[in-house]
């Protein structure tokens, strides 16, 4: 498959070239140049197979004239080594828990994937690959565990000091090997800026094979595609073949993906795409005006975005169709206050606790199915994280109930190791030239 730039459809990368890329020159965003339509026999027999079996089958449609079948079967098995199941809350209400992984939540799908396939395509003797990362709390971690003891690589996290939780600091911190952490005296912006410029650096360039390891990465949106088809196959299971899929959203590379699936054939009746007060593109489907913002904060600050890059990414989809673009996404938005009740509502009807980020998903999906009922159709909402992951957010009665899972505890019992900087770049630099 070769990758064309949004900005320049007529232009032609490998995919080896737009993962180690990251975003072309012109600063569109990677797209497959054909998106493969599966064959009706696999989408209605999906309920025979398994997540690994559905993942290789998709990846294999589209990457296959890049990687051979076993090897791309290989990676899958590897990096996609944990479950991603739908419950059931209620007649036509399920969960999409895809919080399984590593860091616990569903941007290990993306990060994991992601490393592997780097490398695969790092070949003997070549430099290490460096990866920058800056993270507001959820990619530093997915990045980190993604690539821990993958060879050739190394990763340096910038973090904003004191503005993570616990949980995501012990994430980034206490791996050790290919791994290091720098907490940054400043805001999650201030570790973006310290990112970009050192891509921009000549020294470090010469020095370093820098790579960022952001969302925008094709290699992160792929594997995303896996779990939709595989949340269908388990709605077919269940007798289930209309379903409507409700995705909490900030940078829109989640939804994204489903949209993506939804092109290579998987039916899906609507995407719901839940924010909270960043509300660019429910504003957007509602009047036809896009018109990006500087973010707000908020309770849900994974989806604190004021101008979702992955955006490009769903218009290029639909260039040829707006409308169709129109008719499948419908958006809905939720303040602080509406999360906070949301988190409640959905714990006193079923005992069941999301955190903020699903909360604007399970929303979304109520006052859809209040607002649309169609017989017959199961809304499935996505959870993106798990809820131990902000205890901050929870009040008392709720936060007793949130189960700690086993790779929490272990963390807790290991020692941060973090080296602490300032938000000058030259400081940066410096630690980045002394510690080669
Ligand atoms: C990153 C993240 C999101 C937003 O996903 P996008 O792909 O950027 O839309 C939602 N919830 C959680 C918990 C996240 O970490």
């Amino acid at each position: 498959m070769k990758f064309y730039s949004t900005n320049n459809t007529s232009s032609r990368v490998s995919f080896k070239e737009a993962v180690f890329n990251s975003m072309p020159q012109d600063k569109g965003l990677y797209m497959p140049v054909t998106i493969p339509r599966l064959d009706d026999k696999f989408i209605n027999n999906l309920d025979s197979y398994t997540l690994p079996e559905i993942a290789s089958h998709v990846a294999q449609n589209l990457l296959g004239d890049d990687i051979p079948a076993d090897d791309l079967k290989a990676i899958i098995k590897d990096a996609i080594n944990f479950y991603a199941p739908i419950v059931k809350l209620e007649e036509d209400v399920y969960v999409l828990e895809l919080f399984h992984g590593p860091s616990l939540a569903f941007k290990d799908f993306g990060a994991r994937f992601m490393s592997r396939i780097m490398s695969y395509f790092l070949e003997a003797g070549e430099k290490q690959l460096d990866v920058l990362v800056a993270t507001s709390g959820d990619t530093g971690g997915a990045v980190a565990l993604g690539f821990l003891g993958v060879p050739n690589t190394r990763v340096t996290i910038l973090y904003p000091k004191g503005k993570v939780s616990d949980i995501q600091e012990l994430q980034l911190t206490t791996n050790g090997q290919n791994i290091r952490a720098l907490e940054i005296d400043g805001t999650f912006d201030d570790c973006q800026a310290l990112v970009k410029q050192a891509f921009t650096d000549p020294e470090l360039n010469a020095k370093y094979r820098l790579t960022s390891a952001n969302s925008i990465n094709i290699a992160r949106l792929i594997p995303q595609t896996f779990y939709y088809f595989n949340a269908y196959a388990q709605a077919l299971k269940q007798g289930k073949s209309q379903v409507v899929f409700s995705v909490p959203s900030g940078n829109f590379g989640n939804i994204g993906a489903g949209l993506l699936a939804w092109k290579m054939g998987l039916p899906v009746g609507q995407f719901i795409a839940a924010t909270n007060a960043n509300d660019t593109v429910p504003q957007f489907l509602k009047h036809g005006v896009y018109e990006p913002k500087p973010s707000v904060a908020t309770l849900s600050n994974a989806m604190d975005v004021g101008n979702p890059s992955n955006w490009v990414r769903i218009a290029d989809l639909f260039k040829d169709d707006a409308g169709q673009l129109n008719k499948l996404i419908t958006g809905y938005s939720f303040n602080d206050d509406e999360t906070l009740a949301a988190i409640n509502a959905v714990y006193d009807h079923y005992k069941y606790v999301v955190c903020p980020h699903t909360a604007i998903a399970w929303q979304a999906l109520k006052d859809y199915q209040q607002d649309i009922h169609i017989d017959d159709t199961v809304g499935i909402f996505l959870s993106t994280a798990h809820p131990c992951k902000f205890p901050d957010v929870f009040p008392q009665k709720i936060a007793d109930h949130i189960e700690v899972p086993a790779q929490v505890k272990d963390l807790q019992a290991k020692d941060k190791q973090s080296v602490e900087l300032g938000i000058d770049f030259e400081g940066f630099k410096d630690y980045l030239l002394k510690n080669a």
